[in-house]
């Protein structure tokens, strides 16, 4: 018996070989979630029509919802139109309407169709073609008792104007899809997630909203969602978690959804009309990109290559505040010792200088990354 939730399947050997990031899923997965349509399944099949087609069976005998992108190009190596044909056992048809939208479509951009772009005017028999206003390949979508199949286009530009203007508004009314799912990210820094499991562990195990958990170098976002029949309701359920989480977790959340780190560090310096600058060590130059992009509250930086033995980093950095007028003076060397990095910092401001070293045990790609969130957080917390 299949179930009401829905799968989608990315189309392309450039995916499988890791040369093209697939940004499709997360669009349509946000999109699907948005109207409350669970996704509990995402695959990605290279330009085998062979392998297409056997995607596109297993995905419909689970779900009632499929959704693939790419491969409707006028190339042989664009495959989803045979593989949706193989699926559902009949063959591609030459549909004259279609060539006519496509004749049209070169001509509005000034260009003639090859004896290739005839190609895409065949879709399965039976499928129904959805017009594709600002590319060439038609989509489609095959409907059969319990599922549909809706191909769309690899282009994100042209997936996600499909997407909203055709298959959304279609999905909400053949599903009667009532419900709706919203989601709030609670952003953290300065503790782990075991730290954080300790202190919010039990809500981890709620149903709706759920509450999950997902790390980055020195930050963990809390992620709450809930899903119910309107946009306020959902609100509500976010809301009554969020305000346990934060009555329990306190400023160790420094912002919501798209909030920055680095950004409401800067606002608690220019808050009280300072201005910061960096100087760094072994980090490449991470901590001054990562500030420089947040408004004037940032002087300037200097990066220095990998610390010496006798660098003496609390005088440059002061000579470094004069020099640049700044308040707020940072200086932050990375180092590894062995396996470890550890990070030392050095943080002034007219009240006071404040050192701090800490270690790191993660993997040492992230070192730098992490490093921007000790310093980053350090200054939210001294400041604000
Ligand atoms: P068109 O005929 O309009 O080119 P198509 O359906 O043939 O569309 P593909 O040839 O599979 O699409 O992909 C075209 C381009 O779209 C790719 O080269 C890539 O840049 C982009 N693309 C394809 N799939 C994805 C994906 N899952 N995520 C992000 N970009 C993608």
């Amino acid at each position: 018996m299949k179930t009401l939730e829905a799968e989608i399947i990315t189309i392309g050997t450039e995916l499988l070989l890791g040369e093209l990031v697939d940004t499709n899923t997360r669009r349509i997965a946000h999109a699907l979630r948005d109207i409350g349509l669970d996704l509990y399944r995402t695959s990605t099949v290279g330009d085998n029509a062979e392998r297409i087609a056997q995607a596109i069976r297993e995905s419909i005998s689970r779900a009632q919802v499929v959704i693939t992108t790419g491969g409707l190009g006028p190339t042989v190596d664009d495959p989803t139109r045979e593989g949706i044909a193989l699926a559902f056992g009949v063959p591609n048809e030459y549909r004259p309407e279609l060539w006519e939208q496509i004749q049209e479509r070169f001509e509005r951009f000034g260009h003639t169709p090859t004896e290739n772009n005839r190609r895409q005017a065949f879709i399965p028999r039976g499928a129904t073609a959805i017009e594709n206003p600002i590319g060439t390949a038609p989509a489609f979508m095959m409907v059969e008792e319990e599922s549909v199949v809706i191909a769309l286009p690899g282009v994100p530009a042209e997936m996600q104007h499909l997407l909203e203007g055709f298959v959304l508004p279609f999905l909400q009314e053949q599903l009667k899809l009532s419900g709706m799912i919203k989601t709030r990210l609670l952003r953290t820094s300065g503790v782990g997630e075991s730290w954080l499991d300790d202190h919010i562990g039990d809500l981890e195990h709620l149903s709706n909203p759920t509450v999950g958990l997902a790390a980055h170098p020195g930050r963990v976002d809390i992620r709450i969602t809930a899903k119910a029949a309107t946009p306020e309701a959902a609100e509500e359920m976010i809301e009554q978690v969020s305000s346990t989480i934060r009555e329990r977790l306190g400023d160790v959340i420094y912002g919501l959804d798209d909030a920055s780190l680095e950004e409401v560090a800067l606002d608690s310096v220019t808050e009280r009309g300072w201005r910061l600058v960096v100087l760094e060590a072994g980090t490449g130059g991470v901590i001054a990109a990562g500030f420089s992009d947040h408004g004037s509250g940032f002087a300037g930086g200097q990066v220095l290559p990998l610390p010496e033995e006798d660098q003496d980093l609390g005088k440059a950095l002061i000579d470094l505040q004069s020099e640049l007028s700044a308040e707020v003076g940072l200086a932050l060397a990375l180092k590894s010792e062995g396996e470890r990095h550890v990070i030392e910092v050095i943080f002034r401001t007219p009240d006071g200088e404040k050192y701090l070293e800490r270690s790191y045990g993660g993997p040492p790609t992230y070192a730098p990354e992490w490093a921007l969130s000790l310093a980053a957080n350090l200054i939210r917390r001294r400041l604000s």
